[in-house]
């Protein structure tokens, strides 16, 4: 039978590092990986439908997608629907590559406003590894920006903004708004045996050029060199423990339907906040009845996926917001709370263009398409004269919102699959309408024409957080401050899963932040960790 010294399960944007920083440091890493690796000839980005790709097999949504190696997610009950990629690179194959980082505010929110809880360790704790993996990714930025403490130079310059956020920028100076040109982690220039960024735009699709950073590229390569062993189209159903309760490895089943068990020294999720929830309820056992690492019964609770909101300024003149579809700037005016305010916390809004020729000829972001005589007109109204301010919400952790087994909904293998509850609280949709008003009047100071709004984007569960939250108090958390498992001292989590609050921020700079801190600590103590005998 196999065995590894560990094993991590998924291959995306938080397997990609652990699996990497266990693989440099010497051990015998094995990685189970449910997809496949992405094959960038085939993606969309090289033919001209691939906006309409992106609504079928290239979309986000895995239950729509369908294909053997997602998973089915059942969002009856849900106001947003879970969006993920299932291969190598993960969900960053298709992300949008925003690479915000947290604020200092964000991990003390329960001192702060008296809402959520506070996190374990500080921004000041995790700053160096922001800088690490920014240097790792490749991140395009420009220090200095105003509401971030001082930290260390982006690795690269940022990308080029386009006359239309020059418009939105020189509209929120005359506002006293703040704004800053976005970090992404997209390669403004060669780096690291990657090209820069060939302005396709169609990110979200694949990026063919390599110039946006996924796991992928920037992680597998060298971490299969450096000895890991990837096993890919192995769909992991359920972690296996011994009698003393310590993690032995996992079952998992192949392409062809063959089941079978690996055995590690220590396992450690890296699946998301959806299939790390699913394969930890789903590895119940007569000692773990409730599912493994959850006696506090918090494992697959306080989902949080930043409730998501779009405003589209139209202006009469041509407005350029070409290249990658990331944002262009950002805005943190309405970031923190505010006693004022009928909510607390608040949102980072990220202005970003609104797609190409069929996405302003068919409903999208470029607003409602009008067919007939006007068709024409319409189009012309909207491609090249159309910008959006994405505002994504702080959303509070509430046990309510949830990842549960669904009763019998499978995968194609025949596993228990998810089902995911989750309503958008009160706090939230003031808090959004409140941004959504102020959206609107930042487009209005830039002299839009109008502006349309979308009050609440179904599909934007984008950001998959909380699930296995860190903390100190193991009645109250499912993993301590470095990722481990506080029933199972074998176990870590990986993912966004650990996310103790959802800041209002992109969450992947802080994913990947958190894991390689947490996998250095696994490294540095690994004479006193539990292993079975
Ligand atoms: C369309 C889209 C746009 C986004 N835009 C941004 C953005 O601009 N900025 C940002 O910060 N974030 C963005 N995100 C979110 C970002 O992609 C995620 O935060 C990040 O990829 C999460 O990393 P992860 O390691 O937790 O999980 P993932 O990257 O999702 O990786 C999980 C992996 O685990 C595998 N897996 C799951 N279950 C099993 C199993 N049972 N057995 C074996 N393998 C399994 C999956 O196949 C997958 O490859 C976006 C996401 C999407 C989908
Ligand atoms: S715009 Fe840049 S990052 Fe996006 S797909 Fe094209 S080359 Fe890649």
């Amino acid at each position: 039978m196999e065995h590894a010294d560990v094993l991590v399960v998924g291959a995306g944007a938080s397997g990609g590092v652990v699996t990497g920083a266990l693989a440099d440091a010497g051990f015998d890493v094995v990685c189970l990986e449910q997809g496949h690796w992405p094959d960038r000839t085939d993606f969309p980005a090289l033919r001209p439908t691939y906006e309409l790709e992106a609504r079928g097999g290239w979309g986000g949504n895995p239950t729509l997608r369908g294909k053997p190696e997602d998973y089915p997610v059942n969002e009856t009950g849900s106001d947003i629907a879970t969006l993920m990629y299932n291969g190598v690179g993960g969900s960053m194959v298709l992300y949008a590559a925003d690479w915000p980082r947290l604020l200092p505010s964000d991990f003390r929110t329960r001192s702060l406003d008296g809402v959520g809880d506070d996190w374990p360790l500080s921004y000041r704790d995790l700053q160096p590894f922001y800088e690490r993996t920014d240097r790792a990714f490749g991140v395009s930025g420009l220090a200095g920006d105003t509401a971030l403490p001082p930290g260390a130079e982006f690795p690269l310059p940022p990308l080029p903004i386009g006359d239309g956020a020059l418009r939105m920028a020189r509209a929120h100076d005359r506002l006293k708004w703040h704004w800053w040109p976005a970090p992404n982690a997209v390669l403004s220039r060669p780096y690291q045996g990657r090209n820069a960024c060939a302005h396709y735009g169609s990110c979200m699709q694949g990026c063919p050029e390599g110039a946006k950073a996924s796991t992928d590229v920037t992680h597998w390569p060298n971490a299969i060199k450096a000895g890991a062993r990837l096993i890919t189209g192995a769909r992991v159903s359920r972690i296996l423990t011994d009698a003393r309760g310590l993690a032995i490895g996992a079952e998992y089943v192949d392409t062809e339907g063959r089941w079978h068990v690996i055995k590690a020294d220590v396992v450690v999720l890296a699946a998301n906040s959806v299939g790390t929830a699913r394969i930890l309820l789903n590895s119940a056992s007569p000692r773990f009845p409730d599912g493994l690492a959850n006696s506090s019964g918090l494992v697959g609770k306080r989902l949080m996926v930043h409730p998501f909101a779009n405003v589209t300024g139209y202006f009469d003149e041509p407005v350029d917001a070409g290249g990658h579809v990331g944002a262009k700037i950002v805005s943190y005016e309405y970031y923190e709370t505010d006693p004022d305010r009928d909510f607390v916390r608040g949102a980072k809004w990220s202005l970003a263009p609104t797609g190409g020729p069929l996405n302003a000829a068919l409903p999208s972001r470029a607003g409602n398409s009008v067919w007939g005589k006007d068709h024409h007109a319409h189009v012309r109204g909207h491609l090249g004269h159309s910008l959006s301010w994405c505002i994504f919400g702080e959303d509070l952790p509430d046990e309510a919102n949830r990842v549960e087994i669904d009763d019998s909904l499978t995968d194609s293998s025949g596993i228990p699959a998810p089902k995911v509850t989750y309503r958008v609280g009160e706090n939230s949709r003031r808090l959004l309408d409140f941004n959504i008003e102020r959206a609107q009047q930042s487009f209005a100071e830039a002299g839009a024409r109008r502006t349309a709004v979308e009050s609440l984007m179904r599909f934007s569960g984008w950001h998959l957080l909380g699930t296995a939250r860190m903390g100190d108090d193991p009645a109250t958390s499912v993993v301590d401050g470095w990722g481990r498992a506080h029933d199972v001292p074998n176990l870590y989590i990986a993912d966004g899963s650990v996310f103790v609050t959802s800041g209002a921020v992109n969450p992947t700079s802080t994913i990947v932040s958190l894991a390689l801190r947490n996998t250095e600590h696994l490294i540095e103590n690994r004479r006193e960790q539990r292993i079975p005998g």
